[in-house]
């Protein structure tokens, strides 16, 4: 590949070493049956068993432990109410530093609950994102708090690539990788350590076919919204942003393939994860395998493949493991 990446290599490798007291290590293992399956060995890395449940703390951490001593001081501010911005409080606790997230009035009182839990302040204001967008905006620029954002940022992109590092080092004969897509940071880091180490290796992203706003800018030329719909792969629900900056052009440039998924695929996966790999993985963890399960990718060789969260609602789980075919959209969520 002839493009340089906007972030390369040498940002990764340092982020690793920055991170390093600030992250769990995780395995990786091979998974007999999606070997089988597949006719090619498949290592799973483990990340969903990462602090705060999913890799998010990787690009959290990375940019949190970037702060001089006077933003530290003055603190961070994010707008996730989902895993960045459970892995923004850990990471800001961790240094001592203050962490504001903002939600609006509409988001379930146990996502506060779970940010607060992490030693964050949980701020409820207005009615749409739009509103605790512009409180964000306020404490910017009056309080002097630093916005981190979920994935065009570049010390997050260096920081989630840091396990495409740990990948390839466990499975240096990895020919594809299978990485979840949403907004694009951990795709975007872990096609650069990928490419950069194996320029051969075929990197695909997996999302979800409902409301997939990567996969629509990609097709569009430019970073385009597309209306948020629920799916079991919440945590890769929502858009890219319209002044995309970074990922949009790094996901075209290195990834290879984009495969979309449907919400029967995904409770697959999900359902895989739990009674033949014994893991809890939530929708948005479990694509990579349920795309392999629903024969979506043909390997040419050994897989890396991704089992990104953890944080799924254990009633929701606890039907999908049961068989129950389970339709988030029509439940309202
Ligand atoms: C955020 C997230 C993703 C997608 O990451 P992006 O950088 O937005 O593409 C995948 N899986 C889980 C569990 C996540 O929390």
């Amino acid at each position: 590949m002839s493009v340089e990446p906007a972030v390369a290599l040498d940002e990764i490798e340092a982020a690793r070493v920055r991170i390093a007291e600030a992250v769990r290590p995780t395995p990786q293992v091979v998974s007999s049956a999606l070997s089988d399956l597949a006719g090619a060995p498949v290592h799973l890395k483990l990340d969903h068993l990462q602090a705060t449940g999913s890799f998010k703390l990787r690009g959290a951490s990375n940019a949190v432990l970037q702060l001089d001593e006077a933003a530290r001081a003055r603190g961070v501010v994010g707008v996730s109410t989902g895993n960045h911005g459970r892995a923004l409080a850990h990471a800001a606790r961790r240094v001592g530093a203050r962490c504001v997230i903002c939600m609006s009035a509409l988001a379930p009182a146990n996502k506060a609950e779970g940010v607060r839990a992490e030693g964050a302040e949980a701020r409820i204001i207005g009615e749409s994102q739009d509103e605790a967008q512009e409180e964000v905006d306020r404490l910017v620029a009056k309080e002097g708090l630093v916005m981190i954002p979920p994935f065009d940022h570049r010390d997050v992109i260096a920081g989630q690539g840091t396990l495409g590092l740990e990948m390839l080092e466990a499975a240096p004969d990895a020919r594809v990788a299978l990485i979840q897509l949403s907004g694009g940071g951990l795709i975007s880091g872990v096609a650069a350590a990928l490419k950069a180490l194996k320029p051969g290796i075929r990197v695909i992203g997996v999302s979800m076919a409902r409301g997939a706003a990567m996969q629509a800018s990609l097709e569009a030329g430019r970073p385009v919204a597309v209306e948020e719909l629920a799916t079991l792969a919440d945590s890769l629900g929502g858009g890219i942003g319209l002044e995309n900056r970074l990922t949009f052009p790094m996901v075209r440039d290195l990834v290879d393939e984009v495969v979309l998924l449907s919400e029967a695929e995904i409770a697959a996966g999900v359902r895989h994860c739990y009674w033949l790999e014994r893991q809890i993985v939530e929708g948005a963890g479990a694509v990579g395998v349920a795309a392999l399960l629903a024969g979506r990718v043909a390997l040419e060789g050994p897989a890396l493949v991704l089992l990104s969260g953890a944080n799924i609602d254990m009633k929701i789980h606890h039907r999908i493991i049961s068989g129950e075919n389970v339709d988030i959209a029509a439940e309202g969520r």
